[in-house]
């Protein structure tokens, strides 16, 4: 079985747009515990992908399973969310007028509703959770600072950080580091190999400095044009097929 041990499976997934089809038979699989970064030139479908596996945009055809038995493609939006899988789009969204610790503790209690929460005083594990995350995300001095006055970079790993407190099996990046500086961009690089094994990562990125820190010389990269896979593997094998090479620069 091609599923087995994986923690995403998409097999021949097709959506189609009035005709046009913005994923054409796509398979691919992610290991559980992987880190996959995903490239390829604009219109490849990676948002739609994204979309199709998040519940956003449902399949015409194919399946998009995680784990071995969740059928994500019968699923709604909000159910694929609480079953594990986060998504974090471009724009870093946090709560701005709020601490950055105040931030991670309405992540994890986001389900049951923001007043609530708002209310809530933190027990001890979640206690514990926060500071874990603080830890991880490397912004322990600016836990009491208001998440609006972070630097574009520190909100970016504070939205990862919020995902990770609603313990994520996988989680998915649309172009984590578009606006970041060079040290920002090395930064996220870090904190998401730290977080390799804790889950497992779908990353959608065009800068490739950053891809290979994350791929690193034996790490999987899958390329995407036209709605399928065009090719998977090293970033050097990938960097080298002539049909990538042929997509990226035009004929
Ligand atoms: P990528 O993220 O790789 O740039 P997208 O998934 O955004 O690619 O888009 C793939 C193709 O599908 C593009 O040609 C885009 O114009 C088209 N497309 C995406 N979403 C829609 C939509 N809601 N309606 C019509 N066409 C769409």
């Amino acid at each position: 079985d091609v599923s087995h041990g994986a923690i995403l499976y998409l097999e021949d997934v097709t959506v189609s747009f009035d005709g046009f089809k913005a994923l054409n038979n796509l398979s691919l699989s992610i290991d559980e515990g992987e880190l996959r970064c995903v490239i390829g030139p604009n219109g490849a479908g990676k948002t739609t992908m994204m979309d199709v596996i998040t519940g956003k945009t449902r399949p015409d055809a194919g399946k998009v399973f995680l784990g071995q038995t969740i059928d994500l493609a019968r699923l709604d939006e909000p159910s694929i969310a609480r079953i594990g899988v986060g998504r974090k789009f471009q724009k870093p969204t946090v709560f701005t007028s709020h601490p950055v610790w105040e931030n991670l503790e309405l992540a994890m209690k986001a389900d049951k509703g923001w007043w609530a929460s708002l209310r809530a005083r933190l027990d001890r594990e979640a206690q514990r959770k926060v500071e874990e995350v603080l830890a991880l995300l490397h912004l322990e001095p600016e836990a009491y600072r208001l998440a609006g006055d972070l630097s574009h970079g520190q909100k970016q790993r504070l939205e990862i950080g919020m995902l990770l407190m609603q313990q994520p099996q996988l989680l998915l990046l649309d172009e984590p580091v578009a606006g970041m500086t060079d040290q920002e961009t090395m930064e996220l690089a870090e904190l998401l190999n730290r977080l390799r094994g804790t889950c497992s990562m779908m990353v959608v990125e065009h800068d490739m400095e950053f891809v290979a820190a994350l791929a690193g010389d034996a790490g999987r990269v899958t390329v995407m044009a036209e709605g399928r896979v065009l090719a998977d593997g090293t970033l050097a094998a990938v960097r080298s097929d002539e049909a990538v090479i042929e997509s990226y620069l035009g004929r």
